[in-house]
């Protein structure tokens, strides 16, 4: 019989439960299981907390039984995931047959439910694969998650917080010295000739200078203090309790030294140098952005005096505030005159099965020509309505426009739906939710073939919002994908929170991601998350058929991109439609 046993661990498993004939009936049960069981045994709840509390137990699985002697036995349920594993499967065993304690047993936290009445060697053995097998499948997805907000906190090449974990511990120190004064400083430190280092020697010269630099000023720095990387050649510092100009031009002096020290690189010594910004806080205020960008402003006129003088840091005084620049108003006008003139287009890009070619949706993208500049990049369009009083407006000419192109569409697609993107301020405006349902019925067309796109950061901005807006949206059938995902996400509780149709993994991830580990692993990590939370994942930007086959391979099997089809005029949908599926239906009926 030795050879059931190869392969699979051992398996220690605790009962509990103050019938002693039970316990006897389950446990000669247990040791029909083809592994290897060994069985620890407590008759009450307080044998069984000392059980559980022993450093030295280890169980891989919890008998449970509701109605001890001295007291229920749920209640032990929050020690044993507490002081055993959070993962561990905990199989609620009661005389009881009752749906209902079934349901509640569930509910409170148990994996399974056996009743006593029909205990049998194979629903034990069953229940103890699927426990085990269930306590793997939470373990990868803790891992995953873990992961994945490990990295999506931190800078691939010097594993130093990224720009997102800076900004969070920025606000969070703003608001600490607004509420108890601590003072602390902003410094922006920017590398002096490492383009050049990059340019004439080489990515891998590059990459050691950032990492050597990145770990000689993390080690000098103290460890309440934070130090990121933001990109390219960039870093901020956070230094807690600087008071005033002299301390943060000390340790300004100290980085520059640091920095300066030649790095060996293949047998050279490369030479880089750096100009620093300052801003302090509260002289210049409790605002993050205006810290930073203070800070920003000090660094540049680091940069220009580098030059001339040895000044490599200069401290932000704070007196020019950005005004509105006059081009930003000619284009708000512009947009304007656009918009009366109903001179936008949107223009339509599906979203297929990569395995079997079946058209799954399509995204609808806005195009825009300016009368006298020429075509306008959406993002840079959406980001300038975005900051103005035309948000509203906007969105509401694009829901009405696409939905009404979608309408006529919608006999020849098959089902696939139409996605449209949606601003996360407009998550606010108090009768959003209306007026989408009110546009789709206007068109008469399905709410589930319409899918609203959010991004990532929308949600974690404002998660009580959102998670209204998407509830009220879910009531009237219309579902939520979260674009751009991995850009900046914190926490994933809010996936099993919102109901979410789909998720698509930001285009700057899938764009490196035949040459970049780090990122093939990231999208791994992401379909074993989102296979346990049973969300579809999209990958969007998928450029060349290399990229098609790996995200296949790895599971991840719906795409979008320009190496599946560019985005098109409305107009030419059907007949793109009909060439697709002549060529990919009938490799679909083989299949
Ligand atoms: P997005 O939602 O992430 O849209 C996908 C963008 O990726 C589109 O850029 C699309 O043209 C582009 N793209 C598609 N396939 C590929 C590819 O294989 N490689 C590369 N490099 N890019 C690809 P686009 O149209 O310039 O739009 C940029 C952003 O502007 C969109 O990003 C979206 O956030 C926003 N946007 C576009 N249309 C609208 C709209 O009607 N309303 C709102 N609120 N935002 C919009
Ligand atoms: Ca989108
Ligand atoms: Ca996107």
């Amino acid at each position: 019989m030795d050879h059931l046993h190869n392969g699979t661990q051992d398996i220690h498993a605790l009962i509990v439960d103050d019938d002693d004939v039970d316990r006897e009936k389950l446990l000669r049960l247990l040791r029909r299981v083809p592994r290897n069981i060994t069985v620890a045994q407590a008759a009450s709840q307080a044998e069984a907390l000392g059980m559980i509390r022993d450093p030295q137990a280890h169980f891989d699985i919890v008998f449970l039984d509701f109605g001890l002697k001295d007291g229920d036995g749920r209640d032990l349920l929050p020690e044993i995931r507490a002081e055993i594993d959070p993962d561990v499967p905990i199989i609620a065993v009661t005389g009881h047959t009752d749906e209902q304690i079934a349901a509640d047993s569930i509910k409170s936290g148990m994996t399974e439910f056996l009743s006593k009445r029909s205990l049998s060697p194979e629903r034990v053995a069953a229940s103890v694969e699927e426990g085990i097998a269930w306590r793997k499948y939470r373990q990868d997805m803790r891992r995953a998650e873990e992961e994945l907000t490990h990295r999506s906190l931190h800078d691939p090449l010097t594993d130093l917080p990224n720009r997102t974990l800076f900004a969070d511990r920025l606000s969070q120190a703003c608001a600490r010295a607004r509420r108890s004064g601590d003072p602390f400083a902003v410094m922006m430190i920017d590398l002096d000739r490492f383009k050049e280092i990059n340019d004439s020697l080489g990515h891998a010269a590059g990459d050691a200078v950032l990492i050597t630099l990145g770990r000689r000023m993390r080690e000098h720095l103290r460890e309440v203090d934070t130090i990121a990387r933001l990109g390219g050649d960039e870093f901020a510092v956070l230094l807690q309790n600087v008071d005033g100009d002299e301390s943060a031009l000390a340790v300004a002096t100290k980085l520059t030294e640091l920095i300066e020290q030649p790095i060996v690189h293949d047998g050279r010594l490369l030479y880089v140098g750096a100009s620093m910004g300052i801003s302090l806080c509260p002289q210049l205020g409790y605002s993050p952005e205006g810290l930073v960008e203070a800070a920003d402003e000090a660094m540049y006129e680091a940069k220009r005096g580098a030059k001339r003088s040895t000044e490599k840091a200069v401290i932000a005084r704070g007196e020019q505030r950005r005004t509105v620049r006059a081009d930003e108003r000619t284009m708000l006008h512009d947009i304007e005159d656009a918009m009366g003139a109903r001179a936008f287009n949107w223009h339509w890009q599906p979203k297929v099965d990569m395995r079997s070619g079946q058209v799954l949706g399509f995204e609808a993208l806005v195009r825009w020509t300016h009368p006298d500049n020429g075509p306008v990049a959406a993002d840079a369009l959406i980001e300038t309505v975005e900051q103005s009083h035309l948000l509203e407006d906007f969105t509401y000419l694009t829901l009405d426009t696409v939905l009404g192109q979608y309408a006529r569409l919608e006999p020849g697609l098959d089902g696939a739906g139409i996605s449209i993107n949606v601003s996360a301020r407009m998550l606010e405006r108090p009768g959003f939710v209306g007026h989408v349902v009110e546009a789709i019925r206007t068109h008469g067309v399905d709410p589930a073939h319409v899918v609203l796109e959010l991004t990532e950061t929308a949600l974690i901005a404002h998660p009580s919002q959102a998670k209204r807006v998407i509830e009220q949206l879910q009531d009237h059938g219309v579902s939520l994908s979260i674009d751009d995902f991995g850009a900046g996400f914190t926490s994933f509780g809010y996936l099993r929170e919102f109901a979410v149709r789909e998720i698509k993994i930001d285009r700057s991830y899938i764009a490196r991601f035949t040459e970049s580990r780090f990122d093939q692993s990231l999208v791994t990590s992401l379909v074993v998350l989102c296979d346990c939370l049973g969300i579809p994942l999209v990958a969007e930007g998928v450029e060349n058929p290399e990229t098609q086959a790996m995200l296949v391979a790895m599971g991840c099997t719906c795409g979008q991109g320009y190496g599946i089809c560019r985005p098109m005029p409305y107009e030419d949908v059907r007949g793109w439609v009909d060439g697709w599926n002549a060529t990919h239906g009938e490799q679909r009926m083989r299949a």
